[in-house]
């Protein structure tokens, strides 16, 4: 789960990170009255949404006085806001973070994430901040500087002393930028993030060392246990076909793809995105209906693979382990029934009950292309879409 920036800068400063002042406005009056409120000579009007690259794309603006916080405010708050990370079609900007101005010295980039090569937490920083970390990566590798963390101690101080000093946080700034780590790694675990990411890290010409931006991402397979976490959800920021499948328990992604797929099993789902790529196609999702899916579950499944309207046709390949074959052929018969299909539909079942299931699925008069195989399966529902 993602949250906004100004809602991470929260979490932020109750460990001792820390953050200018600011204060969320979700319309322009509230943005002016928020700067009042900060009372400061400059004021950073910052759009909100799930996503970097705003200060590039004009949805972070510098303003000197009120009315020109009212002006950024009037002209970023409902504007589409299209950065590197949103995809072309870009983000509608409906709250606003406005923000004390900083006198930055210095723009730095501190991240921890979870290093999969190690298994371990890595506290992450360069001296190149306000960059992309990825693009500091490609160019000047050597400006990248990681701590690897011991699970049991946690983030010892010393580490954290020698980042800073890597990345050439001036000497007198070092205690501060210590603290700041700190909570940064405390913040990562007790909140179970899987990145927490501060980009730029600025010092300031009154020596102080801030958060200028925040990025915190949660598991979510921890969100139970973060309450507090989960009211920051922000529904307006996430695809709805993605929360309607969470409410089924239904891993679903949505891709820019036009053949919809319904498969069981994270592993096969995958397989089944790369055959079709491999044939010529382009997957419309991923999606995962889980071992155990009934009848309900299936018929949920198509309805959201079909509310995607650049769906031309739909690849169902359930391999039954612990699912039975003509359990699913039941579900796709019901939920085919129900939601009225008229795109090609090619099925392809293997496992317990195969000749059960694909008996149910002849006999259901419906339209229903079987498949021998998943390389079949992949060529009849590319050709199928290609042709149409
Ligand atoms: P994004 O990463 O989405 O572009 P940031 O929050 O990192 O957004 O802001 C982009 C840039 O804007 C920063 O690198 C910094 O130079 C400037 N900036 C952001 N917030 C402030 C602030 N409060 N005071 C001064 N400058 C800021
Ligand atoms: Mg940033």
């Amino acid at each position: 789960m993602n949250i906004h920036e100004y809602q991470g800068k929260e979490i932020l400063r109750k460990y001792g990170v820390k953050v200018p002042n600011g204060y969320v406005a979700y319309t322009v009056d509230e943005a002016v009255e928020a700067a009042e409120k900060l009372g400061t000579s400059v004021t950073v009007v910052k759009a909100q949404i799930h996503a970097g690259g705003r200060g590039k794309a004009g949805g972070v603006k510098v303003a000197k006085n009120l009315d020109e916080v009212r002006t950024y405010a009037n002209e970023i708050l409902g504007k589409t806001l299209v950065t590197h990370q949103t995809g072309p079609e870009g983000k509608e900007v409906k709250r606003l973070l406005i923000e004390e101005g900083c006198d930055i010295q210095k723009e730095y980039y501190v991240g921890v994430v979870l290093e999969r090569a190690t298994s371990r937490v890595v506290l992450m920083a360069s001296e190149e901040g306000g960059t992309e970390i990825e693009e500091v990566a490609a160019e000047t590798p050597e400006k990248i500087f990681k701590e690897v963390i011991d699970p049991v101690v946690g983030l010892l101080p010393y580490q954290a002393r020698r980042l800073a000093f890597n990345i050439n946080i001036p000497d007198e700034l070092n205690s501060k930028a210590v603290k700041f780590m700190m909570g940064l790694y405390q913040a990562f675990v007790e909140k179970d993030c899987s990145i927490a990411e501060i980009n730029p890290l600025v010092t300031t010409g009154d020596g102080e060392v801030l958060a200028l931006d925040a990025k915190l991402n949660f598991d979510d397979n921890a969100l139970y246990r973060q309450k507090d976490v989960t009211e920051y959800r922000d529904l307006d920021e996430e695809d709805e076909k993605e929360i309607e499948a969470s409410k089924f328990d239904l891993s679903y992604v949505a891709l820019d793809g036009n053949i919809g797929c319904m498969v069981n099993g994270a592993g096969l789902a995958m397989s089944t995105m790369d055959i079709i790529k491999h044939t010529g196609g382009e997957p419309a999702n991923f999606l995962d209906v889980g071992g155990g899916a009934t009848a309900e579950k299936v018929t949920e499944a198509f309805k959201i693979i079909l509310s995607d309207k650049n769906v031309k046709g739909i690849f169902v390949n359930i391999f039954g382990g612990i699912m039975k074959c003509d359990v699913i052929a039941e579900g796709v018969v019901a939920a085919t029934k129900e939601v009225g299909l008229d795109l090609p539909l090619v099925v392809r079942l293997e496992g317990t009950n195969v000749d059960l299931g694909k008996k149910i699925l002849n006999d259901s008069g419906l339209n229903i292309i079987p498949a021998d195989s998943m390389a079949d399966g992949a060529e009849k529902i590319v050709s199928l879409v290609k042709g149409a």
